[in-house]
Parts: structure tokens; C-alpha cells; sequence
């Protein structure tokens, strides 16, 4: 998986992490590293 490119939580930073549970490619902002999972993920949805 690449991780070039935007979050695609705000799309206005540069993504730095991949979730393992959605696959999405989020920024720091949006990336919960107890639960090393995106943001979404992170507060039990999906
Ligand atoms: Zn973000
Ligand atoms: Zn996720």
C-alpha cells in the first residue's frame, strides 16, 4: 500500500499512516496510536 497523497479524513494533510481496519491513509491528526487505527476506527465504527 502506498501512502503518497492526502489524508482522506481532511484531505489537507499529508497521510502518514495506513489502517490496518479500513485501509484508509490518514494523517497524524487522524491516527490513534493506542489503538493503531485511524481515527474512525479508533472510536468503534466499523
Ligand atoms: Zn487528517
Ligand atoms: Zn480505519
Amino acid at each position: 500500500m502506498s501512502l503518497t497523497g492526502l489524508c482522506q479524513v481532511c484531505e489537507a494533510a499529508t497521510a502518514s499512516h495506513a489502517c490496518d481496519r479500513c485501509g484508509r491513509a490518514v494523517c497524524d491528526d487522524h491516527w490513534d496510536e493506542r489503538a493503531r487505527a485511524c481515527s474512525g476506527c479508533a472510536a468503534g465504527r466499523g
